[in-house]
This record gives structure tokens, C-alpha cells and sequence, in this order.
């Protein structure tokens, strides 16, 4: 009695997945209209996520310009870091060919020691 009722319930499971299996219509997105895919399309991968995250407005992999800052007290230069503190260098003048390179740490915004503009560090996540 007890073998019948596993032997109907493991029958039943499988022709209910192997009819899930066979409904279900095969997925063909790209140039199933017949003409030449687009980048989305033929992205896999890195470059899949990657183009995925730019059409939500992030930037994992800091693909593109950075944005450009003040570099004042309160709109300071963000500095993205994975850990707590990161290596910078600020070229404090346009023609200068000297970088001053200084640590900056987590926390509040900190000077560049040469020409005092701040720099802030933000915690970045990378994306795998
Ligand atoms: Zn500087």
C-alpha cells in the first residue's frame, strides 16, 4: 500500500516536471526578429554585468570619467576604496609636475598637505 502511494506520488512529480519542461517555449531574444543583435544582446559575462549596471546609472568597474568635484570642504573629492585606507595623489596645480601623494584614511575629509584640498574616502563594494 505504502509503495503504491510513493510509487503515484514519484509518478506524478516527474510527468509534472517533464510536461514543465516541455511547455515551456525555448528562449531566443537575439535577432529573433532577423536583424543584427545589439551590444545587450551579445554581451555574456563581465561585460553582460557591467552593461547591465550602466543601464541602472552605477559604475562597478569605473568604466567611465570620473565625476569632477569642488574640492572643497563641502563638496570634497571622492575617493572609492575597498578597504579603510587608500594611497592618493593630488596634483595640486595644473602645470605641476610634482603629484603629492599622501594616505587617506576612513572618516571625515581630510587636506591634501600641499595645497588643502579635501579629499573624502567612501567604502566601494566591488561587484563579484
Ligand atoms: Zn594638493
Amino acid at each position: 500500500m505504502a509503495g503504491r502511494l510513493l510509487l503515484r506520488t514519484w509518478t506524478t512529480a516527474t510527468l509534472r516536471l517533464r510536461s514543465n519542461v516541455v511547455a515551456r517555449p525555448l528562449q531566443r531574444a537575439m535577432a529573433s526578429g532577423g536583424g543584427i543583435p545589439t551590444d545587450e544582446e551579445q554581451a555574456t559575462g563581465l561585460e553582460r554585468r557591467a552593461l547591465q549596471a550602466l543601464k541602472q546609472g552605477k559604475d562597478p568597474y569605473s568604466m567611465l570619467k570620473p565625476k569632477s568635484y569642488a574640492g572643497t570642504k563641502e563638496d570634497p573629492h571622492i575617493v572609492p576604496c575597498i578597504g579603510t585606507k587608500r594611497m592618493v595623489g593630488c596634483l595640486c596645480e595644473e602645470d605641476n609636475t610634482a603629484i603629492v601623494w599622501f594616505w587617506l584614511h576612513e572618516g571625515d575629509a581630510q587636506r591634501c598637505p600641499s595645497c588643502g584640498s579635501h579629499y573624502k574616502l567612501v567604502h566601494h563594494e566591488l561587484p563579484h
